[in-house]
Formats: C-alpha cells, structure tokens, sequence
C-alpha cells in the first residue's frame, strides 16, 4: 500500500451531451421536461447531460432530482447570450456557483424586460413535471457583457465556458466574430463538422477541443448521429470534463458515430 497517493479512480467512455433546454427556454417544446428528457436519455444510453437554459437555472435541480438512481449525471449549466450576440455554454461545479453567476447574469440583462411573445412559454417546474411559476420575462435577450466577459466571470465562478454551435450562421463565435479571439479562455468549441473542415475553414480554432452537442429543444434532437464521449472517472464532475478536455491523467474526450 502506497502512503500520501490518492487511489486512482477507474476510468470508463461516457456518452455526453452538455447543450439541452428545457421548458424554460420559449423556443424548446413543452415536453422538454425533467421526466422526458432523463427517461430519452437513459433510453439513448446518454450518461452525462448538462441543462443549459437561456439565461436561466432553475430546472436544473429537478433534473438532477429525476436523474438520481439512473447512472446519469446533470451538470449545472446556462447558455449565455453575449453583447456581440454570441452564446456561450457555461457549466459549474455546484449549484450554489451557477447560482451565483445566474445572479450576476440578472443584472446585466436589459434592465425593462421583454415580455414573451403570444404562445411562448418558460415554465420552471418540479421533478414531477408539475409547473411551479411561468416566467414571463423575455430571457433570451443580449447582455450588456462581451465574450471575454462572460468567459472571466464563468472562470471566476469555477465554471467552464465552450463555444456554441460555431458552425451556425448566427449566434456563433464564428459567424459574428469571424475568428475565435487569440487566448480566449474558451475550454472547447461545439461544432457539427469534422476537424478537418473546421480548422481548414477557420485556422483559429485549431488547438482547441472540439465537442458535439445536440442544443436539443425537443425530444428527437436529443438523438444525433455524433456524440461526444469522454473518458473520465465514473463518478464525473465538471473537474473531471476539465481535465477530459486537456487530456490530463489518462481522461480523453473524442466525437463518434
Ligand atoms: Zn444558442
Ligand atoms: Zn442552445
């Protein structure tokens, strides 16, 4: 027995996808509920999911709740819609920091909120899919802060930032910015192309960890063609995706059919 190593954990392939909106989010169908989306993952044999609503964590909890038991585990996340009109996945350790950032997030959304628009719903509910409050502010809407901004107080919240769909004509680091800002401290990009095309396409994004996600905002979309694995310890944590995505202690990330 060896003193002062901690026990290496045993490492195994996790299916992941760590972009899906619930019921909170006006553009997700209504059965984008913690129920359905935990039981289509299971059926999918997705062991790693991140919530990640518009500006927003409050079904994050009931999803965690519902996933207790299954094997599959939920991070606490929120898609961030920056000044430039980029959006940004920001995931946290715990949910007391994604509490904390989605508090800082209130304060620099448009100060005299939008209301939605007719048949658009937000609705935080329970584990039981039960509605406990609608939200009537518009929450998808641009805040006062830039990508590097957003990227410093996810950083300073312990939190991982990753490009969303970069690939997307709009709403994409790419696409607004044309480039992904040199030391930008972005942990990956999600992206639908091959390497290949993507680097060949846009030089700047080499280096970077490159993920596939489904943004799902209806139960189909959660079943893709791709999807990102990652080799990491059984009891993942967002420490453990860090470390997935350096490709630190043996943990690996790669994108498979
Ligand atoms: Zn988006
Ligand atoms: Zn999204």
């Amino acid at each position: 027995m060896s003193v002062g190593c901690s026990p290496v954990p045993m490492l195994k392939w996790i299916k992941a996808d760590l972009h899906i909106h619930t019921v909170l989010s006006a553009c997700a169908d209504l059965d984008m509920s913690p129920r359905e989306i935990i039981n289509t993952a299971k059926l999918l044999g997705i062991g790693l999911l991140a919530i990640t609503d518009h500006h927003a964590i409050d079904n994050v909890a009931a999803c965690r709740e519902v996933a207790k038991g299954t094997g599959i585990t939920v991070l606490f996340g929120m898609e961030v819609q920056t000044r430039e009109e980029v959006h940004l996945v920001c995931l946290f350790p715990s949910e007391d920091l994604a509490d904390s950032f989605a508090a800082l997030v209130a304060q620099h959304l448009p100060s005299n909120w939008l209301s939605l628009g007719a048949g658009e719903i937000q609705a935080v509910v329970t584990a039981n899919d039960q509605v406990v409050r609608l939200d009537q502010r518009k929450l998808l809407a641009s805040l006062d802060l830039s990508v590097e901004d957003v990227c410093g107080a996810v950083a300073r919240h312990q939190g991982l930032t990753i490009a969303a769909h970069v690939d997307r004509p709009q709403y994409s680091l790419l696409a607004n910015l044309g480039f992904v800002p040199p030391e930008l401290p972005v942990a990956a990009l999600e992206t639908i192309s091959d390497a290949a095309a993507l680097h060949k396409k846009h030089p700047s994004t080499v280096g970077y960890p490159l993920l596939c996600s489904s943004d799902a905002h209806c139960l189909p979309m959660l079943n893709k063609e791709k999807y990102t694995y990652f080799y990491v310890a059984e009891d993942v944590t967002l420490s453990e995706i860090r470390m997935a995505l350096k490709g630190e202690g043996g943990r690996k990330v790669r994108i498979e059919n």
